[in-house]
């Protein structure tokens, strides 16, 4: 019995992960903590998969549009209602933008960081045979055409400031002859569940809240460098005058989340990579020293910080100051700007610490719970940081 019952108790804490319960759920009176609650990893994992379904959505193609169309449905479907799109037009003949900062010493990462360790190769496969399920090579086919695009953005009215917002966004176009699960299915499901538990008619906000899904962010960050372009001077103004409406209201800060999923740690030396998510995975809050915005960046990052402390239930998070290509770089000189990642994006995921990054592996099937739970727990972070921020309750 004795032997039986010590057997047991190693059973227990043997156990490798816990379950997801947020830190939070035992304070019942804090409304934000019942938010977080209403994550999920199944509706989140259910979300990604239903992204997967338009293969690497790369942008100009038909499987991109229908991607945006699946998008639109799901946020009117969460409550979310009044959508819009954002309309520019793309060709791979202008002039490219900068992602990032420019970097100062040749052996520097992109974004500024040193490199450490060992390295692996990155790179963007082009190859259609390095795809083996030709199904899946059959939806990636059509290329991409110069043109018109759209992308898609709802917005959560605030009550006392309509005229005021935060940007929570992530890209839904991807490439590499995959699914795009992680870059960026994982970061768009993520935008998508927060809008959802945010949207819920009984949730109130004191100022507004815009869950964006950019495209082009693949081609060099031109579907948030297109709003940026149209819509900055639009900020704070009420149209009609004397309505109370704010198209474009004014923005506090932005929020940017790309590939949450995937925390395996540094490559080895022969330049293979762990197969399972490492126990010390983390979630990476980026700003960018460099921005003219870098103060408020800073603070808004460390606001993350506490609400993954006081919310995300599995992993922590750490704060570093070289946020790089992606969609928040559009916006560092003007607002405070951050991004969330699985890893940092210039010294770790440039290193080839996610050895699936734009490549025919990003699919839906090389992802396990412990790799979903970390963008579950990327999840519950910024909810909770942004329903603080904006002063969100519930209405009994
Ligand atoms: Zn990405």
């Amino acid at each position: 019995m004795r032997l039986a019952l010590l057997l047991v108790v190693c059973a227990v804490s043997a156990r490798a992960q816990p379950e997801s319960t947020p830190a939070s759920s035992a304070a019942a009176d804090d409304p934000i903590g019942i938010l977080v609650t209403r994550l999920d990893l199944e509706r989140y994992k259910s979300t990604i998969k239903g992204l997967t379904q338009f293969g690497d959505r790369r942008q100009g193609t038909d499987r991109n549009r229908a991607a945006i169309d699946w998008i639109e449905a799901k946020l009117k479907s969460y409550g979310c209602a009044n959508t819009e799109r954002l309309k520019y037009a793309y060709s791979p003949q202008e002039k490219p933008q900068p992602s990032g900062p420019p970097v100062a010493h040749p052996d520097a990462a992109v974004g500024g960081g040193r490199y450490r360790g060992f390295r692996a190769p990155t790179g963007v496969n082009t190859d259609p045979e390095r795809q083996t399920d030709a199904k899946l090579r059959a939806l990636d086919t059509q290329p991409s055409v110069p043109g018109a695009r759209e992308e898609v953005y709802c917005t959560k009215v605030g009550t006392l400031h309509p005229d005021e917002m935060y940007l929570v966004g992530a890209h839904m176009d991807g490439h590499g002859w995959g699914e795009a699960a992680n870059d960026d299915g994982s970061g768009t499901a993520l935008v998508m569940e927060l809008a959802r538990v945010l949207s819920s008619p009984e949730v109130r906000t004191e100022r507004s809240i815009r869950f964006v899904l950019w495209n082009n962010e693949e081609t060099g960050l031109n579907g948030s460098y297109a709003y940026v372009a149209q819509r900055a001077p639009l900020q704070g103004r009420e149209s009609p005058p004397g309505s109370g409406q704010y198209p474009e209201p004014r923005w506090l800060g932005m929020i940017q989340h790309d590939m949450m999923l995937f925390d395996h740690g540094m490559p080895r030396a022969d330049g293979t990579v762990a197969k399972e998510q490492r126990p010390e995975a983390d979630v990476n809050i980026e700003f960018q020293s460099r921005a003219k915005q870098a103060e408020g960046a800073q603070k808004l990052a460390w606001a993350l910080h506490a609400a993954n402390e006081s919310y995300a239930a599995d992993y922590p998070a750490a704060v570093g100051p070289h946020m790089t290509n992606t969609d928040s770089t559009p916006f560092m000189d003007l607002v405070p700007a951050i991004s969330v990642r699985e890893n940092e994006r210039g010294t770790e995921i440039g290193a080839g610490w996610d050895p699936h990054w734009h490549q025919p592996t990003d699919v839906y099937a090389t992802f396990n719970d412990a790799d979903f739970r970390l963008g579950l727990n990327a999840a519950q972070t910024t909810l909770g940081a942004v329903a603080r921020l904006t002063g969100a309750t519930r209405a009994e």
